[in-house]
């Protein structure tokens, strides 16, 4: 019988194709599968596009930003802040 058979924390476990769709669905939340569901979605022709928190200007390529605890803020706003902060220190 085709399916999935458990290793490590799952050992012991097997899974058959026919059960594998009920079994993951009550092995994960809600919120996992529509971020998972999302992120299959947007694999394929789609290029992701972040905002900057501070200023909301798009920032192009995810290179160039700073990431502050999943705030993502653009590279004149990061600039901004670290002047600020810096006189702050001084
Ligand atoms: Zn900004």
């Amino acid at each position: 019988m085709s399916g999935y058979k458990g290793i490590c924390i799952n050992k012991g476990i097997f899974v058959s194709d026919e059960d594998a769709l009920e079994y993951a669905m009550e092995h994960t939340t809600q919120e996992e599968r529509e971020q998972m569901i999302i992120g299959w979605f947007f694999s394929s022709n789609w290029v992701r596009k972040l905002s900057c928190c501070e200023c909301e200007e798009i920032i192009h390529n995810g290179e160039d930003y700073s990431d502050y605890n999943g705030a993502i803020v653009c590279e004149e706003c990061d600039t901004a802040y670290r002047l600020r902060h810096f006189r702050k220190v001084c």
